[in-house]
């Protein structure tokens, strides 16, 4: 039913990566009474990474999860006393595995704790001996395929369903960040994992010894490095008459795939003057007004996409590609030529194959489950709407 809102600005748009049917109680992080409960209940399921893949059943694709009793081994019970208490006794020596918190699923019977209540889910790292030297967490990766499931590189397919795909962002994105920021950024000695994998910290002593040095980090500040997303844009441009879209061809497409332009956005930077900034030093279009759209977690490791959609100015819409040597080529696209792409993009939609060598004189655009393709959908089409799920 159309509300205020959606009448005056659309209906709201899902994105592939977001939608996660997980509450993530971010503020029960710091209780180890409740994480204890919540790891050791037998409901709760442990998703598995190996470098980052993700395990999952062979033949349905869904994300393969184990139980504590199946974990309990490699992991221990790294909740079993305080936050502070655990972070006194910390011996970096002990090498342990990443644990992800990734949250509980209301929906579904499990840990009940002051009020909250549903299945827990945890990811763990189980990536061989040369980054996690256990031997209970190698065994532990070899015991997936005994069960039937194997790791899968997700990177370019999209074989995840919408919820699922999500959870797995979530436990990319902090398992990654934790093995990206062993050491300290203010004093260079180790760091340990805490908040359920949410937070590092720099402990003043370790293996019960004091660090050498200060470290800025036990003063105001507590934790100098914080999970991180890196806000990127994506826009979709039209000319200003309404009836063309840019699309661009970044020189390592092949050769009829054109996409939104995109790039990082800068410090000191709104995403408005982002997006101003990247269309024009990718194909010399200047803007006028930038509209944001959607937006998409995009955990390869930590971008957010940000889909915007804006205009370009009557007098700013030759093409020139000689500022930044990024794209091999850029277009004004009729609607029309769009339209047939998308419906062509949306049969291949289960794959991106970059490699990929179309035959035909169409151009190839990405698959629905890309916000690019929302995004280009939502120009070329009266009355934007989502993609089919
Ligand atoms: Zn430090």
């Amino acid at each position: 039913m159309a509300t205020p809102l959606t009448k005056r600005y659309g209906e709201s748009v899902t994105t592939y990566f977001s939608a996660s049917p997980l509450n993530r109680v971010s503020f029960l992080r710091e209780n180890y009474t409740f994480l204890s409960a919540a790891l050791t209940h037998p409901t709760t399921r442990f998703i598995l990474l190996d470098k980052f893949n993700p395990a999952l059943t062979t033949g349905t694709n869904e994300l393969f999860t184990v139980a504590y009793t199946d974990v309990a081994d490699a992991i221990g019970n790294p909740f079993s006393k305080s936050e502070e208490e655990t972070v006194a006794e910390w011996d970096s020596s002990k090498t342990v595995p990443v644990l992800v918190f990734l949250g509980i699923d209301e929906s579904a019977d499990g840990v009940s704790f002051n009020g909250y209540s549903g299945r827990a889910y945890f990811s763990l790292d189980v990536t061989p001996a040369d980054i996690n030297p256990s031997a209970s967490v190698t065994a532990l990766a070899e015991k997936v395929t005994t069960a039937g499931a194997y790791f899968h590189t997700i990177y370019h397919n999209y074989v995840l369903s919408f919820a699922e795909a999500a959870v797995y962002a979530m436990a990319r994105s902090y398992t990654d960040w934790n093995r990206r920021n062993p050491f300290c950024a203010g004093c260079g000695s180790k760091t340990m994992s805490v908040n359920g994998g949410a937070k590092r910290v720099c402990p003043p002593t370790d293996g019960g010894v004091e660090k050498p040095g200060s470290c800025p980090s036990r003063g105001v500040v507590t934790n100098i490095s914080f999970p991180r997303s890196d806000p990127t844009i994506i826009v979709a441009v039209v000319n200003s008459t309404g009836d063309k879209l840019l699309l661009g061809r970044n020189k390592r497409f092949p050769p009829q795939f054109y996409s939104c332009l995109a790039g990082f956005c800068e410090p000191a930077e709104s995403i408005e003057e982002a997006v101003r900034r990247e269309v024009w030093e990718e194909s010399g279009v200047k803007l006028g007004k930038v509209a944001i759209y959607a937006s998409q977690p995009w955990p390869f490791p930590a971008s957010l996409m940000i889909g915007a959609i804006a205009e370009a100015l009557p007098e700013g819409e030759k093409i020139h590609l000689e500022h930044d040597p990024e794209l091999g080529d850029a277009q004004w696209f009729e609607f029309d030529v769009i339209r047939k792409a998308l419906d062509i993009a949306e049969l291949n939609s289960a794959v991106l194959d970059l490699t990929d060598k179309p035959t035909e004189a169409q151009i190839k655009l990405p698959p629905s489950k890309a916000i690019a393709h929302n995004l280009i959908r939502a120009v070329v089409y009266d009355n934007a709407h989502l993609p089919k799920i």
